[in-house]
């Protein structure tokens, strides 16, 4: 079943809760991949009804980041969606998620317009590390969307990668700050054969990029086995990571290893520690992460 509207959502939302189901939700952007389906397949097993949305929300996006160009495939997501047993899809227009926005989209923009009046979920330190240090507004966008979609979907149970690990712990201290009664699971991270984890950007590199994409997963890797090693120095842990990703011509923003609860940087790695990496291989933004 597809809805695009809050309302008719709510009313099939509400109506099956009534009936006493169990409500799982996951929120995706569309252009959907195993590491999606593997979340849906998830929240299958663990629930009666499995919803998931798809929507580019233009406020998690940057000015110069790729919300336009954003892939948008609907009808081959909606297919394997179905495939992995979701019953119920949810395809808002940003009109219907952002009733303000007119101006601004009828003017292509994707940033924020700091005219228009809006509120907004704002999380704070943990927004300022890792990702958040290089795309200002970015989790402010993520949280006020889901909360949104939260609140309309009323799930028991929502599912989450790790791979955007930032995202899911910022997502379960909202849950927990905001007092809601929605289960969070972070879900494992899904790669392909070579090590690459999945993400609908991958499709932006070209076959040669695409190689040296494989430094971010090479680079976790060599860590956690020096770690294993052991070694505990975070510069020198880190040090590793860096060269082997910049010898495959990365453009790296980070590779930090921090608290995997509280995301602040640990000055010797110990096990459970969260190593997160993130550069550019072209002009595909690229993200990973591995726990010690
Ligand atoms: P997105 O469509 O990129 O907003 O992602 C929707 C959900 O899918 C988020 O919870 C992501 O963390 C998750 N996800 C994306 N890529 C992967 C992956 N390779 N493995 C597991 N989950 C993923």
């Amino acid at each position: 079943m597809k809805e695009s509207t809050v309302s008719e959502i709510k009313d099939l939302i509400l109506s099956l809760k009534k009936n006493g189901k169990i409500i799982s939700f996951v929120p995706t952007m569309g252009n959907l991949h195993q590491g999606h389906v593997s979340l849906v397949e998830r929240a299958r097993k663990e629930s009666d009804i499995v919803v998931v949305s798809i929507f580019v929300n233009p406020t998690q996006f940057g000015p110069n980041e790729d919300f336009n160009n954003y892939p948008r495939t609907l009808d081959e997501d909606l297919k394997k969606i179905k495939e992995a047993g979701c019953d119920i899809v949810f395809t808002p227009e940003v009109l219907e998620m952002y009733p303000t926005e007119n101006e601004r989209l009828n003017n292509n923009k994707s940033e924020l317009d700091k005219n228009i009046s809006r509120t907004m979920v704002s999380a704070f330190q943990k927004n300022k590390v890792l990702c958040g240090k290089f795309r200002p507004g970015h989790f402010d966008g993520v949280l006020t969307i889901v909360l949104k979609l939260f609140n309309i979907c009323m799930p028991d149970k929502t599912y989450f990668g790790l791979k955007d690990y930032q995202q899911y712990i910022l997502i379960k201290d909202m849950v927990k700050m905001l007092n809601l009664d929605i289960e969070v699971i972070g879900c494992p991270i899904i790669r392909d054969k070579d090590g690459l984890a999945l993400s609908s950007r991958n499709s932006y590199m070209s076959v040669e990029q695409r190689k040296k994409a494989l430094s971010l997963s090479k680079a976790l890797n060599s860590i956690k086995n020096a770690f294993k090693e052991g070694e505990k120095d975070n510069k020198k842990l880190k040090g590793l990571g860096l060269s082997i990703m910049s010898d495959d011509d990365i453009n790296i923003q980070y590779v930090e290893i921090v608290d995997s609860e509280t995301l602040i940087p640990v000055r010797e790695a110990g096990e459970g520690n969260l190593v997160a990496i993130a550069g550019y291989c072209g002009n595909t933004r690229l993200i990973d992460n591995i726990i010690l």
